[in-house]
């Protein structure tokens, strides 16, 4: 939401949602400072509440030091001691979202210090799968990131951009999926709801792919409406658009609904 306009927020509230969950973002450009990510994480948890606000949406995020920028180890390793000062900031569900990006090594390394951090702050982990060729790797070397710390629940951790070769071993793990939807490329509606109509509906949800590119807030309610003529029944819906994602996030004491 830092980089839409309030025409958007209108455009949600007026679609029927309920809250804005943010996660900790690359920018469309690498940032080259700390400080950068000092006064990103003032956005995420202090402006852009107010903002949101306004058009009456409780706003949450999500922070770290996103994947594609954790090659610079000794950047990201600033940025990760940045985190904790914003922990206690009343809108922050989590970490998130972490991940991998190239499956680096380096980025494997950002990967497991933003799980210790989630870890030490019991808090929710959103992670990001790459889009790449090495999706299936990825996602692998990210579960077992998760497992090999035994204070990390799989049901407290979303794995997002599942895909019909990934989204198995999430589900059977005992993590949560997501489907980023985005208008051209990657993951659309129709493809999200033959995933829903194949893997079924539990542990997952859908969101929006919402920032600086071609992307669509209200990705999520078209989807609702793609559904709804493919004869999906209005309780089926509701779970996967709305019921899912407020079960997940509501394991965080800081998530409400108005
Ligand atoms: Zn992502």
């Amino acid at each position: 939401m830092v980089s839409r306009t309030t025409d958007d927020y209108l455009a949600m509230v007026t679609a029927g949602c309920q809250a804005v969950c943010e996660p900790a973002f690359w920018a469309g450009f690498d940032r080259c400072s700390v400080d950068g990510f000092h006064d990103y994480f003032c956005q995420l948890t202090e402006h852009e509440p107010r903002r949101a606000a306004k058009f009456g949406l409780p706003h949450y995020c999500w922070l770290c030091i996103n994947p594609k920028e954790s090659e610079d180890l000794k950047l990201a390793s600033e940025v990760m001691d940045l985190i904790p000062q914003f922990m206690d900031k009343p809108n922050v569900l989590g970490i998130g979202e972490i991940g991998l990006n190239k499956n680096s090594a380096n980025e494997l390394k950002v990967l497991e210090r933003h799980i210790e951090i989630a870890a030490q702050h019991d808090q929710l982990i959103l992670v990001h799968t790459p889009h790449l060729e090495d999706k299936y790797k990825g996602t692998r070397l990210i579960l077992d990131a998760l497992k090999n710390d035994p204070r990390i629940q799989p049901s407290r951790c979303v794995i997002d951009h599942v895909e019909e070769h990934t989204i198995s071993m999430v589900l059977d793990e005992g993590f949560w999926a997501g489907m980023t939807l985005y208008p051209e490329s990657k993951c659309s509606s129709s493809r999200a709801i033959d995933m829903l109509e194949r893997f079924g509906t539990d542990r997952i949800w859908m969101n929006s792919a919402c920032d600086w590119g071609i992307s669509r807030p209200l990705a999520v309610p078209h989807a609702a409406i793609e559904m709804k003529q493919r004869a999906h029944t209005h309780p089926w819906i509701d779970k996967v658009v709305y019921q899912n994602p407020v079960a997940f996030m509501q394991q965080s004491p800081r998530f409400r609904l108005p």
